[in-house]
């Protein structure tokens, strides 16, 4: 089995693709993409994902909140994610997270609906996808009260600066980048990506959204994860098979109940 791109962060339910969602499937494993992560933003997005998920073998989900929609959140919507989480092609509970960029939940909610799902995941033993923006003081100190080096996972589109990397990834932190690596003036976020160990490093599109410089105005889909990647192997200095390789082992270790088709069939 040939390695290929992973994207570990797409949104392949959203009506953004209502109209030709076999065909982005379809082209994005033309274009050489292996396994396609897709992300839930709330309860009835996490059905969706997780049917498709159901559907299709390269495709795997998450179910979760995302902050956005922290203030529609109900108990019982936490209870049935924990139902959902148990599917084998769950691989963690998210996007959870902090978004005071947007702001479109009062923050006091935000902060409680993140930490009741880092409850969660700790209890069904999953990791978490974080979203965070312009939030990286009150998730920290969250995480920290939480204790989320026991529960692990991945800062998703990551977009803070080094000391805040540096933190996440001294909790065991996974860091996601996205096709905002490859903007003009994404220096900052190229300098975090450069520092950060190769082993902690996951390449996403975040799709529909964040559409990379090259295909600019398009609607994003993750076909296109192979700019990110592209950015990812320069700013590396390293060669693209050797940077797949390495991302691939690092998804494995970020999501650990990822099936491994590789773990025996190792090439020396
Ligand atoms: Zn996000
Ligand atoms: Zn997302």
């Amino acid at each position: 089995m040939k390695k290929g791109f992973i994207d570990s962060h797409c949104h392949l339910q959203l009506d953004n693709y209502k109209k030709d969602r076999q065909r982005v499937i379809e082209r994005a494993r033309e274009g050489g993409v292996s396994l396609m992560i897709t992300i839930g933003i709330d309860l009835h997005d996490s059905w969706k994902a997780l049917k498709l998920a159901e559907e299709e073998p390269d495709i795997y989900c998450t179910v979760g909140c995302h902050p956005h929609g922290a203030g529609r959140v109900t108990p019982e919507d936490l209870e049935t994610l924990a139902e959902m989480a148990k599917n084998e092609k769950v691989l963690a509970i998210g996007e959870t997270g902090l978004d005071y960029y947007r702001d479109l939940s009062p923050r006091e909610i935000q902060r409680k609906v993140f930490t009741e799902q880092l409850e969660l995941a700790r209890n069904l033993g999953k990791p978490v996808v974080i979203h965070c923006r312009d939030a990286y003081r009150d998730l920290i100190r969250i995480m920290v009260e939480k204790k989320a080096q026991e529960i692990g996972g991945v800062i998703h589109c990551f977009s803070g600066d080094w000391e805040a990397a540096r933190t996440f990834l001294n909790m065991g932190f996974f860091l996601s980048f996205a096709g905002n690596l490859t903007y003009p003036k994404a220096g900052k976020l190229r300098e975090a990506f450069k520092k950060t160990p190769k082993n902690r490093l996951l390449m996403e599109t975040d799709a529909p959204f964040l559409t990379p410089q090259a295909k600019k105005g398009e609607r994003n889909e993750p076909s296109f994860i192979k700019y990110a990647y592209g950015s990812g192997a320069e700013i590396k200095d390293i060669k693209l098979e050797a940077w797949i390789n390495q991302v691939t082992n690092n998804v494995h270790e970020a999501f650990p109940s990822l099936p491994n088709p590789y773990y025996n069939k190792r090439i020396s």
